[in-house]
């Protein structure tokens, strides 16, 4: 599955940089706009609308499936992360993607790896605050997709809107002729946020798990309603998640959208964001106010 076709797959799998970057000048000398989509595979509808949204603006649709170690905090949840390249891959292939980056964790890090990018301020909050050199894994693996990649497009989703930021800041602050878009959270029908860790949700979990958009649109109500206390609309986001007994609250919080710093007073278009635990899946989800 070296950048070759697989026929099972239907576009080329690339494993190490070399392939990927020689595939991406490639197209590049052909004229065609490269859109990059970054996951960590497991694909469901949230990954496949970033990927379809690429195809639609992009020539070409590049999505790099890897499951990132260095950042990861806790080596049980990278442990237990789901991996399933090959079903991913042709799920990409269908939603307009036309080729795949999927380097080993070797490849990316070889022994004896010690550049890192990292970020002071915005990444310090909510998820940067919990999870231990969390943001600065996430702008080191970006930074290496987009020197193999070389997209002039890079596709991310609202629902990590903190990581989303963290990029866009990355890509301007490092000069990467990069434009980051953001794409919108998909749910289920009942609200919770897709992701590929809802598949480990036992059934009473996948339903206490609803408390967490549950508690966003009260605080989204009480907010229209004129609510700016975000002590208030804190309490009772906390009073919704309360009552699920396998949830436990991480942190939420109102922030600013482009800083990221919590706030005392709300004002529309702050951002109200959580982490919660269900169970021991943690969950993460958040709504503009
Ligand atoms: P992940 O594989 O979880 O690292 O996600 C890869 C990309 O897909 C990130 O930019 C996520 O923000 C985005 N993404 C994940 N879940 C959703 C969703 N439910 N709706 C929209 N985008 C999503």
């Amino acid at each position: 599955m070296n950048g070759k076709q697989d026929k099972k797959i239907g576009i080329p799998v690339f494993r190490a940089p070399e392939g990927m970057r020689a595939y991406a000048l490639s197209q590049r000398a052909a004229k065609q706009a490269i859109g990059l989509v970054p996951t960590m595979g497991a694909l469901h509808e949230g990954h496949l609308s970033l990927i379809r949204r690429s195809a639609a603006e992009n020539g070409r649709t590049v999505v790099s499936i890897f499951v990132n170690p260095i950042q990861f905090d806790d080596p049980r949840d990278f442990a237990r992360y789901p991996q399933q390249l090959e079903s991913d891959a042709a799920a990409a292939g269908k939603a307009g993607a036309d080729a795949v980056y999927a380097p080993s964790p070797a490849v990316m890090y070889p022994e004896g790896f010690s550049t890192f990018v990292d970020m002071a301020g915005i990444s310090e909050t909510l998820c940067g605050s919990v999870r231990e050199a969390h943001f600065r894994g996430v702008c080191t693996v970006v930074t290496k997709l987009f020197h193999a990649a070389l997209p002039d497009r890079a596709y991310f989703g609202q629902k990590d809107a903190q990581q989303l930021a963290v990029v866009r800041k990355m890509a301007k602050e490092l000069d990467f002729p990069v434009e980051v878009k953001g794409c919108e959270t998909v749910r289920e029908p009942d609200g919770l946020a897709m992701s590929s860790r809802n598949a480990r949700l036992a059934d009473k979990e996948r339903i206490a798990a609803r408390c967490l958009y549950r508690a966003l649109c009260e605080a989204e109500t009480l907010s229209r309603a004129g609510e700016r206390d975000a002590a208030r609309l804190r309490e009772a986001m906390q009073a919704v998640i309360g009552a699920e007994p396998p949830a436990r609250i991480e942190y939420i919080e109102i922030v600013d959208p482009v800083t990221f710093e919590s706030l005392e007073t709300a004002f529309p278009g702050a951002l109200a964001a959580l982490a919660v635990y269900i169970g021991d899946v943690r969950l993460i989800d958040n709504l503009t106010l």
